[in-house]
């Protein structure tokens, strides 16, 4: 073989990131940090406390609280295939083929891996150990090692012993009862689910009322990826749960995100709010806005057809162009909330006013789910073209006991962080390459050991120093201060060391000052931080 040809077959494979997902890198994770910060700061002086969620869970606990006919259940979530099946799948899968060498020893490497998760799993409680599954694991291990002796024994030519041995691992793996007890799990696309799962799991209803709590990080969703959307987003939410309904609490969880939106400088900031009622006064609503689409059935594309029998409430929230004016024509719920909606959602709306919060109403605002009731909110940012809303919320009174708990008042949001950084980015608020405050250029042993200690105090004292690994002269260590943009050289020879006074260089300027080691740090005091 010629060197060309093996220098083609060893080229490596570069991975990429995939589609859909992203890194994050610096200086923009900058800007993350703060937003994050800010987040714990205005949520902790509204009384929320940080829940930190599993990434993963139940995927039956999102088909339920999310909806099995919602988008995001339906196919945009992402599983993971249960192993055990896909395990005992590709053993029974080789049953009828094990008659050559080579296919009774990959059936005997099936088979052990099998068994050995089936231990796993059953050590682990993830397969309830029952004596039938204990028994039907034990027998297929016996079979699994005979296999293996058998093999190495070189005893193989076809015989009744081996038929025999499958029939009976054949009739032991089918009566495991995997499939059944086997969980499905998923990634989350959202936490509103998990975070009422952990408010049952942990009793927190017996803690004082409401329980007020906030969440940041990863959500996983399956959509075609576009500017502002992607596959692994973030996200930052809060959910008030328990005690009462009091329309102050709707209003107040609004200014929560509202003051957060403020500090951070966010623009164009747009409150839409809306009322959808509850289950007495939404679905002979839902039924008349249906008899009205139904109506005008032939202008509607495809979606918005099929959603006046699945879902008429969705109709109102399409995008699609010719269908706008017809939209605007429509019932609206304003008109069809009962009294004690209406009555709410007026005390909501002054609560906002009390707090000085500007709003838009918007009759199209809906939440296609059951347990959503009265106050839906959505805020809108610049900067964004279509995929303009950074923050979704409403009340879902009837999420909690769904999902097993008590009855349990609820409203919360979610914002969309990947958004709001974009809208800040284009806002001119991206923070701008993060130089040092103080490179240290050093020479000489002595200087080094100087060094150390003088990046130590200055790291202790929050500035950020570079201190170079090796040893370089001065005028090399001056341009790499540069060019990594920072303030200060700080200039330490064995002169400087031995006569105690150090050099420090103001790099923009050129300017040069020498100090004595305790007037450096007061000097630097005195100047900004970087990180401030
Ligand atoms: P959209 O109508 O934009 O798809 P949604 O109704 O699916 O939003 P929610 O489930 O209410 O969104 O999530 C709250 C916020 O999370 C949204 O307002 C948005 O800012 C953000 N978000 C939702 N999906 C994505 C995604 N795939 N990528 C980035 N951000 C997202
Ligand atoms: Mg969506």
């Amino acid at each position: 073989m010629s060197e060309g040809t093996q220098k083609k077959q060893e080229q490596p494979r570069r991975f990429q990131a995939i589609k859909g997902t992203r890194d994050l890198l610096p200086p923009e994770t900058a800007l993350w940090i703060r937003v994050e910060q800010t987040a714990h700061e205005v949520f902790g002086t509204f009384g929320f406390g940080e829940i930190r969620l599993p990434i993963f869970e139940p995927t039956e606990l999102f088909a339920r609280a999310v909806g099995g006919e919602t988008d995001i259940v339906s196919k945009e979530m992402y599983g993971f295939p249960k192993k055990l099946e896909i395990l005992r799948r590709a053993t029974t899968d080789q049953i009828g083929q094990v008659n050559t060498p080579t296919k009774i020893h990959m059936f005997a490497q099936s088979l052990a891996v099998l068994v050995l998760n089936l231990e796993q799993a059953l050590n682990a409680g993830e397969i309830p150990a029952t004596e039938s599954n204990r028994h039907l694991i034990g027998q297929l291990k016996k079979i699994s090692e005979e296999t293996i002796v058998f093999w190495r024994s070189l005893n193989w030519e076809p015989s009744g012993k081996w038929t025999e041995l499958f029939g009976t691992a054949s009739e032991l793996i089918k009566n495991l009862e995997i499939e059944r007890l086997e969980e499905s799990f998923s990634l989350r696309p959202e936490a509103t689910a998990s975070v009422c799962r952990a408010y049952i799991e942990h009793n927190m209803n017996q803690l004082p009322q409401p329980v007020k709590l906030y969440y940041m990080g990863p959500m996983f969703r399956r959509e075609r990826p576009q500017k502002g959307r992607y596959r692994q987003f973030y996200q930052i939410g809060a959910e008030v749960l328990g005690g009462s309904d009091a329309p102050a609490i709707d209003a107040e969880v609004i200014e929560m995100v509202m003051t957060f939106f403020e500090r951070l400088w966010l623009e164009g900031v747009q409150l839409h709010i809306n009322s959808i009622g509850d289950k007495n006064c939404r679905p002979k609503y839902v039924e008349q806005l249906r008899e009205e689409l139904r109506k005008v059935k032939d202008k509607l594309g495809p979606d918005s057809q099929r959603r006046i029998e699945t879902n008429p409430l969705r109709v109102l929230d399409s995008k699609v162009e010719s269908e706008q004016a017809i939209i605007e024509k429509l019932p609206r719920i304003a008109q069809h909330l009962c009294d004690a909606c209406r009555e709410n959602y007026d005390e909501v709306k002054r609560q906002l006013a009390l707090r000085g919060i500007v709003y838009t109403q918007n009759f199209r605002l809906v939440r296609g789910l059951d347990y959503y009731m009265r106050t839906t909110f959505e805020i809108t940012a610049k900067g964004l073209g279509s995929q303009n809303a950074v923050c979704g919320g409403g009340r879902y009174d009837g999420l909690v006991e769904m999902l097993g708990g008590p009855p349990t008042k609820g409203i919360g949001f979610a914002i969309g962080e990947d958004r709001l950084i974009l809208s800040l980015q284009e806002g001119g608020k991206a923070l701008g390459p993060q130089g040092r405050d103080v490179y240290i250029a050093w020479m000489g042993e002595k200087a080094y050991t100087a060094a150390i200690q003088a990046a130590k105090n200055l790291r202790m004292a929050g500035f950020s120093v570079e201190l170079p690994p090796v040893e370089q002269k001065f005028g090399k260590a001056l341009g790499q201060a540069d060019k990594l943009g920072a303030r200060y050289a700080l200039i330490l020879g064995d002169n400087e060391v031995t006569s105690g006074e150090w050099t420090l260089k103001t790099l923009a300027t050129g300017e040069q000052g020498k100090f004595r080691e305790p007037d450096l740090l007061d000097f630097l005091g005195k100047s900004e931080k970087r990180s401030e």
